[in-house]
């Protein structure tokens, strides 16, 4: 495939999650946790629920407003995530932040989706635009963490 193929493949995953997010809204059992971040730089809003059992993501949803990139990738972040344990949510967004700022990242988790924004360490001025789901993902699980301590 050519590098202008893939382009185009990744961008229609993009406007795909996009304009059908999955794991759209917020959770309300009192068992879950919402947290909000946003991103001043580009207007980005995110609001990410999640649910946590043991050590695990046993469920995820978020709101939000602002760019394709950020809503998009939200939308991928809830994907990937759920189901995984909370150190491997963790280390898969370190992943992610490595991927998007150009940086060699390992691969051994599996980022899904999420890997059609690889493309973004070209735009540095997006990076934060497409990490700011992940970061609030990540507070969620440090507020998470706190709460049952
Ligand atoms: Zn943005």
């Amino acid at each position: 495939m050519s590098f202008n193929n893939l382009d185009q493949l990744y961008r229609s995953v993009i406007m795909d999650h996009y304009k059908r997010p999955r794991n759209h809204g917020i959770l309300e059992d009192e068992n879950s946790i919402t947290v909000s971040m946003n991103n001043p730089s580009c207007g980005d809003k995110i609001k990410v629920s999640l649910k946590i059992q043991g050590d695990k993501i046993v469920d995820v949803k978020y709101i939000g407003s602002g760019c394709a990139i950020s809503q998009s990738s939200a939308s991928m972040m809830t994907e990937a995530v759920k189901g995984l344990s909370v150190q491997d949510a963790h280390a898969m967004s370190f992943d992610f932040s490595e991927m998007v700022q150009g940086r060699e990242h390992n691969d051994d988790l599996e980022l899904g989706d999420a890997e059609a924004l690889k493309g973004v360490s070209q735009f540095p001025a997006r990076i934060k635009c497409a990490t700011l789901p992940w970061k609030a993902m990540e507070k969620g699980l440090r507020e998470a963490q706190q709460k049952i301590e």
